[in-house]
């Protein structure tokens, strides 16, 4: 279904025409196009798209012609966008039980749908998976309008776009608070206050943690560390201010930051027989050092969480709507201003920076 097919500089649109921002050439950047919109298939649906997230992970390094991402430069030209949310706008056939008008989110993560995997409902690791908006063969949303399988929106009721948007990260957050041994009452430390350890504070306080503490790095002091105490952090440090570690171990500690040395204090501040939650993914470490034997004698277990499940997404969605998550929102780009969005990005401006097709 790549309908990416470049042909002029963007026109005025005629109503089988959409602006979207490509990947066009193996280097630095990205340009406005006018393209197809596409028309959903068998089992399809086509979304107005609303609202569409920068991942610094992903869309900002591929803007950026990062070395770890040039492995696409054989599918260029390539439409991106993998976190996004809008409205049901038109549905292909065989599509029961959704209907246009609807707001909805995307999973972009799609599964094979009949390994091992997928039967128990962990499609997000799959070994067969595949991400609308950087699987090649699946076209993104950094464009007006995206064709996605209809198993893959989540309606969003009244949240807005933005809100849509957050959902993917926080229901990535609720998946590894539903892995653990959490309960009511206990206390909880994240390291990491991006998207996703931002979105572990919003799961934790909304699960009923006892105290929520909040680490980050030096950089973090003036911005996302007081954004991370407006939420509900009970204690939001640098983790330069931790010679000893925490004060006092926690019974589940959430590692968001994907930093060895993030790892290392939720090692030594998880209490004994208590949790940690791997979600952070160590770019560029090979391999992490574990003391696997201090954590075997205090009976301290480790629990890695990637992606999300069905349950993920219902509860996040159920979050959301009873939390106030605009301090984690924006800042907001039309899709004509995406060079600001993506220097913003560079500049690490807010939690969740999005653009508005
Ligand atoms: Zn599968």
């Amino acid at each position: 279904m790549i309908v990416v097919r470049v042909t002029t500089d963007v026109t005025q649109n005629a109503t089988d025409r959409m602006t979207a921002l490509l990947k066009t050439t193996p280097e630095p950047g990205m340009r406005l196009e006018s393209i197809p919109v596409p028309e959903p298939g068998p089992g399809e649906v086509r979304i107005r798209v609303e609202s569409v997230g920068i991942d610094r992970g992903a869309e900002a390094l591929i803007y950026d012609w990062h070395e770890s991402k040039r492995h696409y430069a054989d599918e260029l030209p390539q439409l991106f966008g993998h976190e996004f949310a809008g409205t049901i706008d038109a549905t292909g056939p065989d599509v029961d039980g959704i209907a246009t008008g609807e707001r909805v989110a995307v999973e972009p993560v799609v599964g094979c749908g009949r390994c091992r995997c997928c039967r128990s409902g962990s499609f997000s690791i799959c070994p067969d998976r595949r991400i609308v908006g950087l699987d090649p063969a699946l076209d993104g949303a950094l464009a007006e309008y995206a064709v996605v399988p209809a198993e893959t929106v989540y309606p969003i009721g009244s949240l807005s776009a933005d809100e849509g948007v957050f959902l993917e990260l926080l229901g990535l957050a609720v998946h590894g608070i539903e892995r653990s041994g959490f309960e009511p009452g206990d206390s909880v430390a994240i390291t990491g206050p991006g998207a996703v350890g931002i979105g572990a504070l919003v799961a934790a306080v909304a699960g009923g943690a006892s105290s929520i503490t909040v680490v980050g790095a030096d950089a973090d002091r003036e911005d996302r560390l007081p954004l991370a105490r407006e939420l509900g952090a009970t204690r939001a440090v640098a983790s330069e201010e931790l010679t000893d570690g925490l004060d006092e171990a926690v019974d589940v500690f959430i590692e968001a930051a994907g930093h060895p040395d993030a790892f290392s204090l939720a090692s030594s501040s998880t209490r004994r027989d208590g949790e940690i939650v791997q979600i952070g993914i160590f770019h560029g470490a090979e391999t992490v050092p574990v003391d696997l034997t201090r954590l075997v004698r205090r009976g301290v277990s480790i629990t890695t969480v990637y992606g999300r499940r069905d349950s993920s997404w219902r509860r996040a969605i159920a979050i959301a709507a009873d939390t106030d998550l605009s301090p984690a929102l924006g800042p907001s780009f039309p899709l004509a201003d995406y060079a600001d969005a993506f220097e913003a990005t560079r500049r690490r401006e807010g939690i969740k920076i999005t653009l508005h097709p």
